[in-house]
């Protein structure tokens, strides 16, 4: 396996640090920013969203990819006592879940968003697979969307902030709702162009990117394929479509908007951050260490996001495993020195951690 071209690296580090950086221009999505540039001979600049509104077809097709996962879990707690939950159902359910949680998570996020590590040309193409297998849209719709939430964080261009209509308690209920699945509906789309270059110059994530619908149908069937088989029945097969496609992908959906919605409202500040982003524990486990966002906020390209001791970040431990493999490399794990400054209280920074040097006791003897 041959390690990715460290240009197209740096670039991804410059995007990824640019998108997080406070932009404080005005927003150059306005068409007449845009002609005045072009009357001025000068390129006009790449505005924030595609020229391309969201067509009426793709919105029925979130709202479908949306409502029935979701109808599918409500569905399925009496079904769970009743018939058609087994032992093939729960591994496959589980098995896909962690496939494509960590796909997002290491992959999508940590990785293609933010350049938190490198890695080999072969994690690079499995962790866009199993990004895009998380039906959370593409690899490049993902990363654009994301970079744009960085860049503006709680401010006028956020996509998907709840702080968005105001906040007293109807607006701040009316801006959950849109942080965590309405702005899914929304017409403006990132432009790739302006978030994502860095990725457009590879022709591998390209060419994953586009397979996006070939991909959604393999994360909808395989499942069913496989339980199909090993229990070799119709019913194997169905039961293991409903456990392991749809209440898989609908647990999954939830969690990941959880981060947009319930970790910009509620939760612990342990960092100082601009915006509202903060750390909400009991939903670490699920999201693989997602739910630290307060820390991801405030050092965004670190691999780590539960940095502090105790802070259960799956995600990270799976990096971990990958540098020691050596399919990941130069990884950004937390950093004393840079978040000491950072903190806002007196808890430690846990493992993985690099140290600050040690104070020297005294003088050196002559
Ligand atoms: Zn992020
Ligand atoms: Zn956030």
């Amino acid at each position: 396996m041959t390690a990715i071209d460290s240009t197209t690296a740096d670039a991804a580090t410059a995007v990824a640090a640019s998108a997080t950086a406070i932009d404080t221009t005005a927003n150059p999505t306005s068409g007449t920013g845009k002609a005045a540039a072009l009357a001025a001979g000068r390129k006009a600049p790449l505005s924030d969203l595609q020229d391309e509104p969201r067509g009426t077809f793709e919105k029925v097709l979130v709202g479908i990819f949306v409502a029935v996962p979701m109808l599918a879990l409500v569905a399925a707690i009496p079904l769970a006592w009743g018939w058609g939950l087994g032992w093939h159902d729960v591994i496959l359910a589980v098995a896909f879940y962690l496939i494509t949680g960590l796909g997002i998570s290491m992959g999508f996020h940590r990785y293609f968003t933010h350049s938190s590590f490198k890695a080999s040309t072969g994690l690079r193409i499995a962790l866009a697979i199993a990004g895009s297998l998380a039906l959370e849209k593409s690899v490049l719709e993902w990363v654009a969307d994301h970079r744009r939430h960085h860049k503006y964080s709680d401010r006028d261009g956020d996509p998907h902030s709840p702080w968005r209509f105001g906040d007293d308690w109807k607006a701040l209920t009316k801006g959950l709702v849109y942080a965590h699945v309405g702005w899914l509906f929304d017409d403006e789309r990132t432009s790739q162009e302006k978030f994502c270059p860095d990725l457009l110059a590879d022709k591998n994530i390209v060419r994953i990117s586009r397979l996006f619908p070939v991909l959604t149908a393999v994360s909808l069937l395989a499942p069913a394929l496989i339980g199909g088989l090993w229990a070799w029945s119709w019913q194997g097969a169905v039961t293991a479509f409903f456990w392991a496609t749809l209440v898989r992908v609908a647990f999954l959906h939830h969690v990941t908007w959880s981060i947009n919605s319930i970790c910009h409202t509620f939760g612990k500040e342990e960092f100082e951050v601009r915006d509202k982003s903060r750390n909400v524990n009991w939903l670490a486990i699920l999201s693989f260490g997602e739910s630290w966002h307060n820390l991801h906020h405030s050092d965004p390209t670190c691999a780590r996001h539960g940095a502090l001791r105790g802070q259960i970040d799956i995600a990270a431990r799976l990096i971990w495993f990958c540098e020691k493999l050596g399919w990941a490399y130069d990884v950004r794990w937390p950093d004393e020195a840079r978040l000491s400054g950072k903190r806002t209280g007196t808890r430690r920074l846990g493992s993985m951690t690099r140290r600050a040097a040690p104070e020297p006791i005294g003088r050196p003897a002559p």
